[in-house]
Parts: structure tokens; C-alpha cells; sequence
């Protein structure tokens, strides 16, 4: 007798929040511009502006997510500024090539 009250929540499933896939561009400054492709069978991480069209590659892991790829682009591109402006040589591994 009587109803059984049920939750009206739906059971929570595995949290898997959604992780952006695009980015501001650290080069032509707009929001969004910047897309991530994560080719994991190839292992490589790519990010291409569609406004001013500097694209960025990185290995990957199984792990990685667009956000790491992007994170390892700022983190190259605050390399490169900083090297840029203290002309210091530190060594890092960027070895990828930038459009100028
Ligand atoms: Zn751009």
C-alpha cells in the first residue's frame, strides 16, 4: 500500500564532466577559435585555430585529454616568449614547429 517514493533524481552515473574541446587562441586572441583533435592511435594531440590558423602537435597518452594538449601549447608558447625575451637557451622539448 501506499506509494513508494522513489527518488526523482536519476542515479548518479559515472561523473564524466564535459571536457571543452575548444580553446581561446594564444596567438590571434579569440575565444573558441582553437579546436583539439586527440589521434590516440597515432599518439599525437593537434590543435588548429580556424581564425588565424597556428596549429599546434603533441604526443599523447591514453590519458590525455584536449585540455592537456592545449596546456602544453600555452605552456610552449610562455616558453617561447620567455625565451624570446630573455634569450636564455633554456632547454625545454618543444621541437615543434610554430607558424610565424
Ligand atoms: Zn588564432
Amino acid at each position: 500500500m501506499g506509494k513508494r517514493k522513489k527518488s526523482s533524481k536519476p542515479p548518479p552515473k559515472k561523473k564524466r564532466p564535459v571536457l571543452s574541446k575548444v580553446f581561446d587562441c594564444p596567438f590571434c586572441d579569440h575565444a573558441g577559435s582553437c579546436s583539439c583533435e586527440l589521434k590516440r592511435d597515432a599518439g599525437i594531440g593537434k590543435i588548429e585555430c580556424n581564425v588565424c590558423n597556428a596549429t599546434f602537435s603533441t604526443p599523447i597518452n591514453n590519458l590525455s585529454e584536449a585540455i592537456d594538449v592545449y596546456s602544453d601549447w600555452i605552456d610552449a608558447c610562455e616558453r617561447a616568449n620567455t625565451q624570446a625575451e630573455e634569450d636564455v637557451g633554456e632547454v625545454g622539448e618543444v621541437g615543434e614547429e610554430y607558424a610565424t
